[in-house]
Formats: structure tokens, sequence, C-alpha cells
């Protein structure tokens, strides 16, 4: 009997991202009920839908490990500016004002992006997680999401912050393509109480916990002050730390804590562009993966990158370790590459269904047109994925089996109705926060 597949992409080239990090030269992909069903040079059966492969790079789509996704309507409010003051004099100022309507646009705004450049998972920390949880449902994109918690108003805040994540978790647990997470925001923000309220919230629905951690040196000093421990240490102590905890940043950390995290299975959330912008420090990424600390691949928020475009964020974090430490082999780009599939699947517990292209996994697959001056001869297919393809160069992305880009036509959001819909939506926050003057 003929098998009837959902999708057929035919004679690619497939950067796989597996263990053994294989390329497969003229090789083709069978996807059915969402999953990857075969890969081979031919496959059986016949397709609904056959995509020629040819003149194409294959590969998982990206996990961005770290993000604040509706964001993209503070892209370039207020840039050059040290975090703190970033934070308190600009974003938060604005931030105040964010209701569900400004949340749903700027979340299918990055949608659109990220789906644009190849993205298929993030992993977001915002307000109004309900409805950035609608805008993945109806785009077909994957994603983990978080409520992020903080109580430095006091116990009010604590208490209403961890009903709502926690309302988070039960309304979302078992969804095909959304996984709840605990978003304690940072140990400077959140007291010890809502931190051992997290731990046990993690405790009782097994869900991962993202938190930012050591983003800056100022960060870690003021915590060293305050409670005469480095960060890690800290959380160490309180008994926070555990497998399922995903730290953004991790920048500014000792060889001791770097024990703790191995020790715990602490993931890293590595946010190149985003450190780079505040001159925040640049994270120990090589010590990181020479001690196997995993490490996913993130842009941070649009307002601190100010792009959620992963091909910048890959050669960049290829070339910021190498810069930094001297050593071209630092980061090399089948590492890049790892981290910004594999890597942020294992940082979000994901590895098993997402991150390569393996028989049995989700078909999160994106497919970048290698018939570009940029591309062209194809003498290294990895290296011509970090060093060279941006997100403009993605010519279909499928997320769970379903094609929600293909020949560059978005299927599942209309695209002009989206930028219409952020526009007004920016002028009527930036109105809201008294800087209207901003737009243009
Ligand atoms: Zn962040």
């Amino acid at each position: 009997m003929v098998q009837n597949m959902d999708i057929v992409i035919k004679d690619a080239t497939i950067v796989t991202a597996d263990a053994k990090g294989r390329v497969l030269k003229d090789h083709s992909i069978a996807v059915e009920d969402g999953r990857i069903v075969e890969i081979g040079e031919r496959v059986k059966g016949e397709a609904d839908h056959v995509i020629d492969g040819r003149g194409r790079l294959v590969m998982p789509g990206f996990v961005n490990a770290h993000t604040h996704l509706s964001m993209t309507l503070l892209r370039g409010v207020a840039d050059d500016l040290p975090l703190m003051t970033w934070l308190n004099d600009h974003i938060w100022p604005i931030e105040a004002n964010l209701n569900e309507d400004h949340i749903r646009a700027g979340a299918d705004l990055g949608i659109a992006e990220m789906i644009r450049s190849g993205t298929t998972c993030f992993n977001d920390m915002y307000w109004h997680m309900e409805t950035v949880a609608e805008s993945v449902k109806k785009s077909g994109i994957r994603a983990a999401l978080s409520t992020p918690l903080l109580d430095v108003m006091g116990p009010d805040q604590r208490g209403k912050l961890l009903r709502e994540g926690e309302a988070l978790i039960k309304r979302l647990r078992g969804h095909e393509r959304i996984t709840p997470f605990l978003g304690p925001h940072a140990p400077y923000t959140c007291s010890e109480e809502l931190l051992l309220a997290v731990k046990d919230l993690h405790d009782k629905y097994g869900v991962g916990v993202h938190i930012h951690v050591s983003e800056t040196k100022e960060e870690v000093e003021n915590l060293k002050k305050d409670k005469g421990m480095r960060p890690f240490e800290y959380l160490e102590g309180i008994g926070f730390l555990h497998p399922g905890v995903v730290a953004a940043h991790s920048v500014w950390v000792s060889e001791v804590e770097m024990g703790i995290m191995k020790e715990r299975g602490v993931k890293v959330a590595h946010n190149p562009v985003s450190n780079m912008k505040i001159a925040a420090g640049v994270a120990p990424v090589p010590e990181y993966l020479r001690r196997g600390i995993a490490v996913g691949l993130g842009t941070d928020g649009a307002a601190s990158n100010n792009s959620l475009d992963m091909f910048e964020d890959l050669k960049i974090a290829a070339l910021l370790h190498k810069s930094a430490t001297g050593n071209p082999e630092a980061v090399p780009a089948e590492a890049a590459l790892e981290m910004a599939t594999i890597g942020g699947a294992r940082a979000l517990g994901l590895d098993g269904e997402i991150g390569s292209i393996e028989v049995g996994k989700k078909a999160d697959i994106i497919m970048v047109d290698r018939k570009k001056p940029h591309l062209t001869p194809l003498t290294n297919p990895v290296s011509h994925l970090v060093y060279a393809a941006r997100g403009g160069d993605v010519s279909h992305t499928i997320v769970d089996g379903r094609i929600l880009m293909e020949e560059g036509r978005l299927a599942t959001l209309d695209e002009e109705k989206v930028m219409a819909e952020a526009v007004r939506q920016t002028e009527d926050l930036l109105a809201k926060s008294g800087t209207s003057d901003r737009l243009f």
C-alpha cells in the first residue's frame, strides 16, 4: 500500500543538527501528522504537498531561548543606555501602560518577524501571557510562555502575580505547541519568599523556570552586598536550582557558580547581541560548553537587540567569543548552530521533540534559499548558515508539520494588517506614556 504523506521535501541539502552533526546531500524528508517519519535519498509514498528542495538548505527551525516578545512595539524607543537607566527611565514607565491590545499587536508582529526569519519556537517572559497564547495558537508557532513574577512592590504584588502565573500553567498545560513556564524575573526583583514559592509551584506542576541571572556586574555586586553571596550561590543556598531552570544571560559567573550550575543541571540562555548592546559583558560560553552546561541562544526583547532575526545572533555568538578570548576556535560554527537549535530545545526541556531533523521528532523545519550570490557556491552548508545567511533568505517555515510560510508568503498571519495594528497600538501606548512625539 502506498502511504500518503502530508508533506515531502524533496532533494534538499539537510543540516540535521543531530548528535553526529550530519549534513545530508540530496535527501528528502517525509512529514506525517506533524512529525518527521522518514529521511532518505528517496522517501516512499505520495504527498499532499511536495516541496522542491533543490537549491535549498533545510535545517531545524531556530529556538529563541530568551525573549520578551511584545517589546517589538518598543523597538528603538530607547537605545545606547546602561541597563538600569534603560529600564527605570524609559522601558518601565511605558510598560506601566501596557494593555492586552498592545500585547496582542506586539506578539503578532514579533511572531510574523520570527516566522519570516526561521524561528519556530520561542521562550517568552512578558505581560498578559493569556493574550500571547492566543497569538501563538492562531499563528501556529511554538512557544514556552511565562508571566513575569516579581515583588518589588510587596506581598500584594507577589500574591497577585503568583496567582496569575499558576492560572497560566493550569490553562496551558497539555497544549500541543505551548509549554507553560514560571517566570521569576531576577534575584534582584524577587524576594526569597517569592523564589521559594516558585520552587513550590515547580515541584507541584513540574514546569520549567525562566529567570534572568547575573546579567550585569552591578547586579551581582548589589546582591553580594545584600546577601553576602553571588547570585547562583544564593539561589543554591535557598534550594531554588534544578534542571528545569533556564538562566538568561549568566554573564558574571564565578568558577564556583559554574560548578553549581553543572551539578544542578541549570541551563543557560545566551543573548550575545543584547549583552553587547548594553555593554553587560561577555558570558563565559566556551567554558559552559566545555563543562557540558546546556546553552541555548536568544535574542532578548526587540527593544534591546533590536531584531528577532536569529541568524544575526547565530553569527554574533560565533564571533563574539573568538574576539573576547583571542581564540578563533572558541565557539565554532557547528557549536553556534547547535546553540541556536538543539541547544535551545535542551534549555526548554523539549529536545526529545524538537531542535533537530530526525525521524520521530516534530516537524519544525525551515528552508533557506541558497540560490543567492552570498550563499553560492555551497562549499560548506554549516558555515554558510552561520556566517553568510540572513533571516531574509528563509523561504519556508514549518512548525508541527504545518506550513506557516511558503515561498516567503505567510500562511497564518495577514502581515499588512499585523503591521498596521502594531503602528496603531504603538501610537496609543506612547500617547498614554506621554512620549508620542517619538513616532515617525
Ligand atoms: Zn530578558
